[in-house]
């Protein structure tokens, strides 16, 4: 008897405000493409926006790069939690003091119907719904998207903020090959 895999779509955020911010997250989705069970199905666009702190925006810090990928899985959220943290530790995460500065950031912000509040991961990703920087762009690969306990994204304030802006590199797909 053949084991029936359980594929499921997830929607990942990518960002990052070190380093050379367009070519960190194009290696980023070219890895994110290469983890044996995850397809990237579609790869937003990228927005720019001012580095929040817990103290709020902070414009003296260099400004962040952010975009999402939509991906079908057939890993665990847990298993490609563990590999998106190989990804940032490869391309140059360091962790300091919260939302301090770094080169990249992934964090999973939905994966198909799952809700999860274990020690490592939470799902939905429980700030999501009011971050303009992973709104915008998630909206532009999937209109018609739905976060668990929020309703449709295009209905949330961060939906229409001006914090962010659209910033015009090419696409992350232009670049991957
Ligand atoms: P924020 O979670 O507010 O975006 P952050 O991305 O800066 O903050 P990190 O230091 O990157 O936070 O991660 C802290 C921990 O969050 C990680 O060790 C990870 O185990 C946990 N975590 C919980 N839920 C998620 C999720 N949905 N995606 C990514 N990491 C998560
Ligand atoms: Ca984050
Ligand atoms: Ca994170």
């Amino acid at each position: 008897m053949t084991r029936r895999r359980i594929v499921l779509p997830g929607i990942i955020a990518l960002g990052s405000n070190l380093g050379d911010r367009v070519g960190i997250l194009s290696e980023a989705v070219r890895q994110i493409r290469d983890i044996a069970g995850i397809t990237v199905t579609a790869v937003s666009g990228l927005v720019e926006s001012h580095a929040v702190k817990p103290q709020g925006t902070d414009a003296s810090s260099p400004d962040y790069l952010n975009a999402v990928v939509l991906v079908q899985s057939a890993l665990h959220p847990e298993q490609l939690l563990v590999e998106l943290g190989a990804i940032e530790s490869r391309l140059g995460r360091v962790r300091e003091e919260r939302w301090g500065d770094r080169t990249l950031d992934l964090d999973i912000i939905s994966f198909g119907p799952l809700r999860i509040d274990s020690e490592s991961l939470t799902l939905p990703h429980p700030r999501a719904w009011e971050r303009p920087f992973v709104i915008v762009p998630w909206l532009q690969i999937e209109p018609d998207a739905v976060l668990a306990g929020h309703g449709r994204i295009d209905a949330l304030p961060a939906a229409r903020s001006s914090e962010v802006w659209d910033f015009d590199s090419g696409s992350l797909f232009g670049r991957l090959d």
